[in-house]
């Protein structure tokens, strides 16, 4: 069964990205807003590079949840952003869901 992994730090995502670079990634501010839910391809090279210090793609001003079945991340996202109920949008850059 596919879940949704909400990861913990920088290495832990972009270790994940490696191995599953099919895979769905959502990136989303750290307070949950459900204004701007953003859906990626794990390999997208937008949510990859980190210009900040470590830590700034997962625990600084955004997080991100990924799974290898867009439908889980669809699911995720009412249980645990308020007031979300999808993806604000979808990444123009790697067209995640074409
Ligand atoms: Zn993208």
């Amino acid at each position: 069964m596919n879940t949704a992994q909400l990861f913990a730090d920088d290495d832990e995502f972009l270790e994940w990205t490696r191995v599953h670079p099919d895979a769905y990634v959502i990136n989303f501010r750290a307070n949950r807003s459900a204004d701007y839910i953003v859906l990626h391809r794990a390999s997208c090279r937008t949510i990859a590079v980190s210009t900040q210090a470590s830590g700034s793609l997962t625990s600084g001003a955004y997080r991100k949840v990924g799974s290898p079945d867009p439908k889980v991340i669809d699911s995720w996202i009412p249980k645990n952003i308020a007031g979300g109920q999808c993806v604000s949008d979808e990444c123009i850059i790697c067209k995640p869901r074409k």
